[in-house]
């Protein structure tokens, strides 16, 4: 299971940090909240292809 962050678009979110407050926290963009992209392997390769599909366009 991958955990996906919607700010930065990056498998950075360190899990639940807080049982209490049931927030999620993003190292690389420094995000805090509750909603996070849950993502299997299978859809978490998928979605790395296509991101580095739409960059390549750029
Ligand atoms: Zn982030």
């Amino acid at each position: 299971m991958h955990l996906i962050c919607p700010e930065c678009r990056t498998d950075g979110v360190t899990g639940s940090w807080s049982f209490l407050t049931g927030q999620y926290r993003c190292s690389n963009c420094g995000y805090v909240g509750s909603f996070v992209i849950e993502m299997d392997d299978e859809n978490y390769q998928k979605y790395r292809e296509e991101q580095q599909d739409s960059k390549s366009e750029d």
